[in-house]
């Protein structure tokens, strides 16, 4: 890509109302723009990180046997007011008029898959059923501030499971989790598995996927010896006591920003909505339903609260909008024949090809992020110069030394 077409360039300076890190680098660098408070367009730069993300959960997720659908975000209300969620999730959700008829914005799919599953599935023999999609998730925020983080429109992968059995739930269950630590691991972040509260989801015990950040809405508490964590709301001890699984470690108090979670449900979206079953002896049985989040613009801009510097944001190579960040410096000729073989080599490439300043074309490097640095100028004498985002020198490597460097 040619960042003389780029849409758009960078800013200046970052938004003066920006409070967070995310917010301040992803606008200034061209990755996000703000329609008002809590409504954001993911740009082509961001659009491009919000896709290697999903590409990954994709992987991942399908290797569970899960497969890929889309439904809709318009929700009639008939269906919500069998739950009773029409009522208990009013604060959070976005529910209008028209001709009379009431609709819910969705913030979720639960009803959406109960529904399904009772209209269309044929004989127990489909169960278990894995079904997910990427879709736009509306959610009433009163404070949508924290960048990107907290949005009231927002993209979210949601995976539902149903099963026969509450065992079989669970084992599914846990193979979710083990699939979101590679998901999270592939990504960049070290994850901190978190038992929870449900909310309007459920009143089991969930599981959060936490990072911890200073800039985290979340507070958790987590042992310093095991894997024993849980959110603020449910734990009922205090910082610095032994953790009461292990007995060994102490427990620690932290700020985390919570990239996804994981909710079994149980059995009562079934009952609700007449999701039932015959089992062998004929008796006449509900579906276990379990469904499982992740937020891939909140996972956007996680990513840049961790991995950025004075200069701009620092992408991890797996997500990163482009490997290689060209410059031309005065020998157009040259770096237009080096853009095209790394091109042809099928390396991701943002070729900055505009006539400004070495200056303004190494600061906005670094603030856009990409992985590896290369220039091209007269002062390389037929080489590439080659710099990681996060070093401080440089070496000059023939086309070929640096194809096999970056491969
Ligand atoms: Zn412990």
């Amino acid at each position: 890509m040619r960042y003389s077409h780029n849409f758009p360039k960078t800013l200046k300076q970052a938004p003066k109302a920006a409070e967070s890190v995310n917010h301040k680098l992803l606008v200034q660098a061209g990755f996000i723009d703000q329609l008002m408070s809590g409504s954001w367009t993911l740009l082509p730069l961001g659009f491009r990180v919000v896709t290697k993300i999903n590409d990954i959960i994709r992987e991942e997720l399908d290797k569970t046997g899960a497969q890929e659908m889309l439904m809709p975000l318009l929700h009639p209300k008939e269906i919500w007011k069998e739950t009773g969620r029409w009522d208990k999730a009013r604060d959070i959700m976005y529910q209008l008029k028209k001709d009379d008829k009431e609709y819910g914005l969705s913030f979720t799919h639960e009803e959406i898959v109960m529904y399904l599953i009772t209209k269309l599935y044929v004989s127990p023999k489909e169960f278990p059923i894995k079904i997910y999609h990427f879709s736009t998730k509306f959610r009433y925020e009163p404070r949508a501030k924290s960048g990107i983080l907290r949005a009231r429109e927002f993209l979210m992968k949601d995976l539902y499971s149903a099963h026969l059995t509450k065992d079989d739930m669970y084992k599914y269950y846990w193979e979710v989790a083990e699939s979101y630590f590679k998901i999270f691991k592939r990504i960049g972040f070290d994850v901190k598995i978190v038992e929870a509260g449900g909310g309007v989801f459920t009143e089991n015990i969930t599981h959060e996927f936490q990072v911890l950040s200073d800039q985290g809405e979340d507070t958790i508490f987590y042992c310093d010896n095991c894997d024993f964590a849980q959110n603020k709301e449910i734990f009922k001890g205090k910082k610095g006591e032994i953790c009461p699984k292990c007995r060994k470690g102490k427990m620690v108090e932290a700020k985390a920003i919570e990239v996804g979670n994981i909710f079994p449900l149980g059995t009562m979206y079934a009952e609700k909505m007449g999701g039932y079953y015959n089992d062998q002896s004929g008796q006449r049985k509900p579906v276990w339903l379990a469904s499982y989040g992740i937020g891939p613009t909140r996972v956007l801009g996680t990513l840049v609260e961790l991995f950025h510097d004075q200069k701009g944001i620092i992408w991890p190579k797996a997500v990163a909008p482009y490997l290689v960040h060209l410059i031309s410096l005065g020998t157009d000729e040259q770096a237009e024949k080096v853009y095209r073989e790394l091109q042809e080599s099928g390396m991701e490439v943002l070729y900055d090809d505009r006539d400004v300043s070495a200056g303004e074309k190494f600061a906005d490097a670094d603030l856009i992020g990409i992985p590896y640095r290369l220039v091209v100028s007269q002062r390389s004498g037929g080489k590439i110069e080659f710099k990681e985002r996060t070093a401080s020198n440089s070496e000059l490597l023939t086309l070929q030394e640096l194809l096999k460097k970056i491969k």
